[in-house]
């Protein structure tokens, strides 16, 4: 139940190693899914688009720019976007999920590892919502954490609130 609240995936999709070093880099499960001295504790003011917004600010950046081939070799790498925009640059930092590099045409090809991790590396399914309550109601009872099967995403059935 605890790899499905925190990685919303079922356990036989995440490897046991990566579990626990998820684990040990929020501390503790208790950590990672509380929100007083916990990873929901803390909020940025006006959402954590800020950050993107304030970035872009200072660098440039290109709006839908979806990248289609890389071409990667020792003196640099050129990107190829679907509109057919292109880039070059000595390096590339690719921040996307594992799963999501199959859909860029990589020249020459990704090293094996790096295909094998992408194809074993799911995205997990996940809605999130906060909900603010006028009283903690849950507290009255003696709860911290409340979780609860959720009827209408049968394949994770759980949903946590927790204060
Ligand atoms: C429902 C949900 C709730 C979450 N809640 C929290 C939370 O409360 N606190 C917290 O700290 N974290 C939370 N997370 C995790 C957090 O959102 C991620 O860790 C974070 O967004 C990862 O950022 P990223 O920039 O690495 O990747 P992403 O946010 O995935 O960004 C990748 C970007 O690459 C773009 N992209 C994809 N393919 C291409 C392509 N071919 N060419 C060009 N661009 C491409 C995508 O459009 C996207 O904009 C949540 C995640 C989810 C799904």
């Amino acid at each position: 139940m605890t790899v499905k609240v925190i990685l919303c995936a079922n356990p036989s999709e995440v490897s046991f190693l990566y579990w626990i070093f998820y684990l040990k880099s929020g501390d503790n499960f208790d950590r990672l899914a509380t929100t007083t001295n916990g990873a929901q504790e803390s909020k940025i003011e006006g959402g954590s688009q800020r950050i993107s917004l304030e970035l872009a600010k200072r660098v440039p950046v290109e709006l839908n720019a979806v990248v289609q081939t890389l071409s990667w070799e020792s003196t640099g790498v050129k990107v190829r976007c679907r509109d057919g925009r292109e880039f070059s640059a000595k390096y590339t930092i690719l921040a996307l999920s594992p799963t999501l590099w199959q859909k860029i045409a990589f020249e020459p090809s990704l090293p094996d590892p790096h295909i094998q991790l992408s194809q074993r590396m799911p995205m997990g399914s996940i809605i999130k919502t906060v909900t603010f309550y006028e009283r903690a109601f849950w507290r009255e009872k003696g709860y911290r954490v409340i979780l609860k099967p959720c009827p209408f995403l049968p394949a994770l059935s759980h949903h946590l609130i927790s204060l």
